[in-house]
């Protein structure tokens, strides 16, 4: 049987397209088993726990160690070509809006309220962000949301009115509503929308909800973003990933900074894997201390002094509340703060007046700011 081959047409930046990247002294070397003395990358030669060294580029073994967790845990079928690491994925945000959008002339589609790093990373490169809202009321990406997604998708505009969207970023499950988003919708976009679609899952591990990593055989299209920095514990040391089809793996590669990923976050991502079964029984900690909070909260709706208007339902490691009209977003947040709690203040944002969000911290401070909330 022949293999069949695609080559696929994807829309990098022109000038990328014969891009030659910078070959570190570490990339040229391939070694054959021998021992070496390294002279060849200005290091000192002092070793101190090979901190001297400069790190790896491709980091090949973790990323096979992670594609094999992934593939055990989604029950899909990855390689090590399908992902790339970065200095948290916020890199990785910015690096697709580098190998993809043209400043002054493409564009990102971003629905809001979202994670704010896409359109925060659009503005630094001068790419223009389309904001196609959510749903205002149940913050859904339901059916009119993605007919107008698809609508201001470039085959679908006159010329004189080219949207140029490149991007779609898609939050799933989403920051900071806590939402999902469902297979049929994301599926009637990924066999409709022209441009590349992110979906970034920094909270797939909080979900009993399905990755769409399932998908990235049939979808050329599709880039997923997952994090070290939320269920793993590790947002500190800084590690992303990006899961995509091999040609775009080439070109983030390509264009990102050579040691963007160093070697102590290689060893402590690495340190992570060997200890999974601890790091998912904190996360069921999380769970079940998540469906506290959000019970207490459901409580403070219905109570006789009632200090929310709304619990959002959550597959995140946090909890969307809206206040009651009387009480005021900015007030609440210095009173918490006041007592030790720091939550984050969404009061002024569209969609999300008078809106908190308290992410799930340990059974003794869920406790405390229960407590605190009660006696308000
Ligand atoms: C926290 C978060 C990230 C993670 O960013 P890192 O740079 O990997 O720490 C990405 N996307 C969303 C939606 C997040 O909430």
């Amino acid at each position: 049987m022949s293999e069949k081959i695609e080559k696929i047409n994807f829309p990098f930046r022109k000038h990328l397209q014969n891009f030659i990247p910078y070959s570190s002294a570490r990339d040229e070397f391939v070694s054959n088993g021998q021992k070496y003395t390294f002279l060849d990358a200005n290091e000192n030669p002092f070793e101190n726990d090979e901190k001297n060294r400069y790190p790896e580029v491709m980091h090949d073994e973790l990323r096979e160690k992670i594609v094999e967790v992934k593939t055990s845990q989604f029950s899909c079928h990855l390689e090590k070509n399908n992902i790339i690491l970065g200095n948290g994925s916020d890199e990785l945000i910015d690096l697709l809006i580098r190998i993809f959008c043209e400043p002054k002339v493409d564009s990102i589609c971003i629905s809001s309220p979202t994670f704010g790093m896409y359109g925060v990373s659009a503005n630094v490169n001068n790419v223009n962000v389309i904001d196609i809202s959510l749903n205002s009321r149940t913050f859904e990406l339901d059916d009119i949301v993605v007919d107008k997604i698809l609508l201001s998708d470039n085959t679908c505009v006159t010329i004189e009115n080219q949207n140029n969207i490149k991007l779609l970023f898609l939050c799933h499950p989403n920051n900071p509503t806590g939402n999902i988003i469902s297979e049929k919708r994301l599926l009637k976009i990924l066999d409709n929308f022209s441009g590349m679609v992110v979906v970034d899952e920094a909270y797939i591990d909080f979900s009993s909800e399905h990755s769409t990593l399932k998908f990235l055989q049939k979808y050329p299209k599709l880039i997923v973003l997952q994090t070290f920095s939320k269920m793993w514990g590790l947002a500190g040391v800084r590690c992303g990933k990006a899961f995509a089809h091999p040609d775009v793996i080439t070109m983030l590669q390509a264009v990102k900074d050579p040691y963007n990923v160093n070697m102590l976050t290689a060893r402590a991502v690495n340190d992570a894997l060997n200890n999974k079964s601890t790091i998912y029984q904190k996360r069921n900690i999380i769970l079940a201390q998540k469906l506290y909070l959000e019970d207490e909260c459901k409580k403070l709706t219905i109570s006789e002094n009632p200090i929310f208007s709304e619990v959002y339902p959550s597959h995140c490691n946090s909890i969307l509340v809206r206040l009651v009209p009387e009480l005021d977003s900015d007030i609440m947040y210095e009173k918490l703060k006041n007592k030790g709690i720091v939550v984050r203040n969404f009061g002024k944002k569209q969609f999300l007046e008078n809106c908190l969000r308290i992410s799930v911290g340990t059974p003794e401070e869920n406790f405390r700011v229960v407590e605190i909330l009660r006696n308000i």
